[in-house]
């Protein structure tokens, strides 16, 4: 078991970035309003991610260290996922590579567990006043050759920023920190992002202004389109905001952070006329359909989707992007 776990945790755990995306999904999943990520040497020595959700029962802390014991799917409907997570697998691979410790409050009791290379501890009495607190030290501790895959300090903690990021624009109505730990005490918070109020475009304007600057804010093009099933909503760049990286694209599919070849080529093909080829356009967009017509399921990183009619997606995003541009003179 210990060692399925460790094969499993390669798949899911390549490098802190991923063990921060894993935590705060789960947040996210836990409906949680209010989601403080800290980390120090770039993630190495510890992620801790602490959030205001439902919790876990103290009897329920085990099992979600249990492999494929998930409790967001009932496995009948496997398209048909409206969490982050579904797989059962993240807390079990992040036990068998650092040393993790969930505190978490379900009703009027606080417990905690540990689990360190693969080998769980007792559930104890603990204190905590609302939601769950995890706490991965010592990431790949017991797989010193992944050690040695991971890059600086300084890069690994811009690869977890990009991930707080990107969960910030999928979900603008809860607030998040980053904290920089290193340096000990408080440590110091590197981003901080509010609750936005209002309806979903007020929001996601809002949040785009906090993540992105307020000048690229205001001069977002708004995006509200859809044809056969799929729906587009968001905001994207005028050309003059492209950037010589693709950092600044924020796509979502039903609501996650995807990075998929087909929609950033509809992207690059809708700014084509604008933008020459080390030029990347700038836009958070949300691509929403039902569940049916795209799998979600292809890889664990679940960066990538496929669209049951590819073309659909693509000339949606295309036409209505153009329609945008041409509307703002372009
Ligand atoms: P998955 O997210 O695929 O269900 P995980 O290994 O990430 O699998 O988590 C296992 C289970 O632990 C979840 O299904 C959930 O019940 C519980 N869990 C994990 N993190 C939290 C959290 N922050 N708040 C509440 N429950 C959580
Ligand atoms: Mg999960």
């Amino acid at each position: 078991e210990a060692a399925i776990n460790r094969i499993a945790a390669g798949e899911v755990v390549e490098r802190p970035a991923s063990a921060v995306k894993e935590l705060v999904e789960n947040a996210l999943d836990a409906g949680a309003r209010r989601v403080d990520v800290a980390v120090a040497a770039g993630g190495k020595t510890l992620i801790r991610v602490a959030d205001d959700g439902h919790g876990i029962a103290a009897a329920d802390l085990p099992l979600a260290l249990s492999r494929h014991a998930t409790s967001k799917i009932d496995g009948s409907d496997l398209l048909n996922i409206h969490s982050f997570g579904f797989r059962g697998e993240a807390l079990p691979s992040l036990g068998a590579v650092g040393r993790l410790k969930i505190t978490s409050r379900a009703g009027a009791e606080a417990a905690e567990i540990l689990v360190a290379g693969g080998q769980m501890g007792a559930v104890k009495p603990a204190a905590l006043n609302q939601g769950t607190v995890v706490e991965l030290r010592d990431l790949f501790f017991a797989t010193p050759a992944r050690l040695k895959f991971l890059r600086s300090d300084r890069a690994e903690m811009q690869a977890i920023s990009e991930v707080v990021k990107r969960l910030a624009m999928a979900e603008p109505f809860v607030s998040f920190t980053l904290r920089d730990m290193s340096g000990g005490g408080e440590g110091r918070v590197t981003f901080r992002a509010d609750a936005e109020t209002g309806d979903m475009f007020d929001a996601l304007h809002g949040r785009l202004a906090r993540v992105m600057g307020a000048e690229f804010a205001e001069n977002a093009l708004r995006i509200d389109a859809g044809r056969e099933g799929l729906h587009l909503t968001g905001y994207a760049a005028l050309p003059t905001y492209s950037r010589g990286s693709a950092v600044a694209q924020y796509l979502f599919v039903n609501g996650r952070p995807v990075r998929d070849k087909l929609l950033v080529g509809a992207l690059r093909g809708a700014y084509a006329d604008f933008l020459s080829r080390d030029r990347h356009p700038a836009a958070a967009l949300f691509l929403d359909c039902d569940p049916h017509l795209v799998d979600v399921n292809v890889h664990p990183a679940k960066a990538e989707v496929r669209f049951r009619e590819p073309g659909v997606a693509r000339g949606l995003i295309v036409s209505a992007l153009r329609h945008a541009l041409a509307g703002a003179g372009h």
